[in-house]
């Protein structure tokens, strides 16, 4: 806690601003809300506040600040890196109670809405309008049906289709943001009309509530596919499909999702659902083109010859909806399947380069036996974006240890192999001791300016994303302290 923060003094502050039933302060209440996705992290705020408009929100920034205490931004709390966690007795203010659609424009493909709109609201509610079904919004983080636009655009989110569609920075128009000062800025293009100056939206996009807090979004609504083909093929070497997805990629080909699991998670989803899966295989790539309907069968047909040419044991298609959903089973269906086998789980997120995948994949599990860990693969391949799935026990204090130990290797060797320390999930506070490592002393000097130009006085996630001489956080590793 800073040292000149008087915790009563500002919860009574904060309940003159709040009432009751949208300020928690109860320990017991207080407790949910300590820790995001990434358990590992985790702190108990000072209170959790639910504003409902642009206006307290700038109220609170500005009494929380007064009081010295740090601002903490939180949409659903389905972050992987403990990005909203509160340290140092912060404030979480979250967003996720201002939920409204305040305008949907199709003729301009552009939606207005509030930070805490579900990413599937949105899209739930534009298929209710004439001809609206023909429009989404388009980032599919499989947690959209529970995290926030808002929180979204703060991760830079990606999905399973980002391979075509992008991460949602190039989804986001424009940003109603208040800074830590109270000042609210209006950034970006509305009703579909770009801004050529600077790409400010892009720069908000990813800053993980380190800049402000969002309270409203200019956001792009795409036109959804509309005929499909979906390939599943099985192999039984996992560096046969990994060359066949460099192949595919290689060949022209942009499929709207190319997934892949490993041997020991097939194993998993084959006990939890029986969908016949070879007791030999060691990769299933689930690979998904869309487009003009008459091109599709061609496009697959040169995607099942790559796979076959690569070792493919079994190549099984589809073009009607019924035979896709079963198809997509087992990929939906994997991280659930987890809960069979371990209490806790831990995902990490990183990106490569595809031609470096089945080294990354052979690395990944020589790192997993020398710390004795199970460690799973489910990974969106076509984009490179690793996916390592730590099994440990939360309550054995070594086995968390070593997930993390285990971690920075897998991350530091993703690194080494020219990729980066995050292709969707973000820096968090998990990854943050890394950041140096990836990025040199002049460029994490850049990040701070632009930091400073937001937050000059560090007053909202101070470290988080960029390392802060004002928060230490320590996780479990013992000597870890991030940021150093
Ligand atoms: C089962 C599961 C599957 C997932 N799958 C994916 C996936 O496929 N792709 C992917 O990219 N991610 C995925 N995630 C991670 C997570 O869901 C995303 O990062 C999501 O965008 C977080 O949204 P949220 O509303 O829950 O944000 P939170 O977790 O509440 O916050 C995340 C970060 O954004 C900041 N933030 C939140 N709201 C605001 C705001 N209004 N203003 C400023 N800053 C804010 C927080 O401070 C924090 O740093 C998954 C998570 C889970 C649990």
């Amino acid at each position: 806690m800073p040292a000149n923060m008087d915790r009563t003094a500002l919860l009574s502050d904060l309940a003159g601003l709040l009432p009751a039933e949208r300020l928690i302060t109860d320990p017991a209440e207080l407790f949910v809300y300590e820790a995001d996705g990434f358990t590992i992290a985790h702190a108990r705020p000072a209170a959790v506040c639910f504003p409902i408009s642009t206006s307290e929100v700038v109220q609170l920034m500005q009494t929380i600040a007064r009081h010295d205490a740090q601002i903490v931004p939180r949409g659903s709390g389905t972050g992987l890196t403990g990005g909203c966690v509160a340290y140092d007795l912060g404030v979480v203010v979250s967003t996720a109670r201002m939920n409204k659609i305040l305008a949907i424009d199709l003729e301009n493909r552009v939606a207005h809405v509030e930070a805490g709109v579900r990413n599937t609201a949105l899209s739930d509610a534009v298929a209710m309008l004439p001809g609206g079904t023909a429009y989404h919004f388009s980032p599919d983080p499989s947690s959209q049906r529970a995290s926030t636009i808002g929180g979204n655009a703060s991760t830079n989110a990606g999905g399973i289709h980002v391979l075509k569609d992008f991460a949602s920075s190039n989804h986001v128009l424009g940003f109603e943001i208040v800074l830590s000062s109270g000042e609210v800025l209006e950034i970006g293009a509305r009703n579909g009309a770009y801004e050529s100056t600077f790409d400010l939206p892009g720069l908000i996009c990813g800053h993980e509530g380190t800049f402000g807090i969002i309270t409203k979004l200019w956001v792009r609504l795409a036109p959804k596919a509309t005929s499909f083909r979906t390939i599943v093929s099985i192999f039984t070497s996992t560096t046969d499909a990994c060359n066949a997805i460099s192949e595919v990629i290689a060949a022209g080909h942009l499929p709207s999702a190319m997934e892949m699991m490993d041997g020991r998670m097939i194993e998993i989803v084959e006990k939890t659902f029986h969908l016949g899966f070879p007791s030999t295989a060691q990769a299933l790539i689930l690979t998904e083109i869309d487009g003009i309907d008459d091109l599709l069968d061609g496009q697959m047909n040169q995607i099942v010859d790559i796979s076959r040419r690569n070792g493919a044991v079994s190549v099984d298609t589809s073009r009607d909806p019924e035979t896709r959903a079963k198809l997509w089973k087992a990929r939906k269906g994997a991280f659930g399947a987890i809960g069979r086998i371990s209490p806790s789980y831990c995902t990490q997120d990183a990106c490569v380069p595809r031609s470096m995948l089945a080294k990354v994949l052979a690395r990944v599990d020589e790192i997993g036996k020398k710390w004795g860990l199970q460690i799973n693969n489910v990974f969106h391949a076509g984009d490179g974006n690793v996916h390592p799935i730590f099994l440990y026990d939360d309550r054995d204090e070594q086995q968390v240890q070593n997930t993390m130990l285990a971690a920075e290797e897998v991350l530091q060797y993703c690194i080494d192999c020219d990729g980066t320390l995050t292709g969707e999930h973000g820096v968090g506070v998990e990854k943050i001791h890394l950041m140096p490592y990836l990025f040199d002393g002049k460029t994490m000097r850049q990040f701070q300016r632009v930091k400073d130009a937001f937050d000059p006085d560090e007053r909202i996630n101070a470290g988080k994303l960029i390392p802060s001489e004002k928060i230490h956080v320590e996780l479990i590793k013992p000597g870890r302290h991030a940021p150093q």
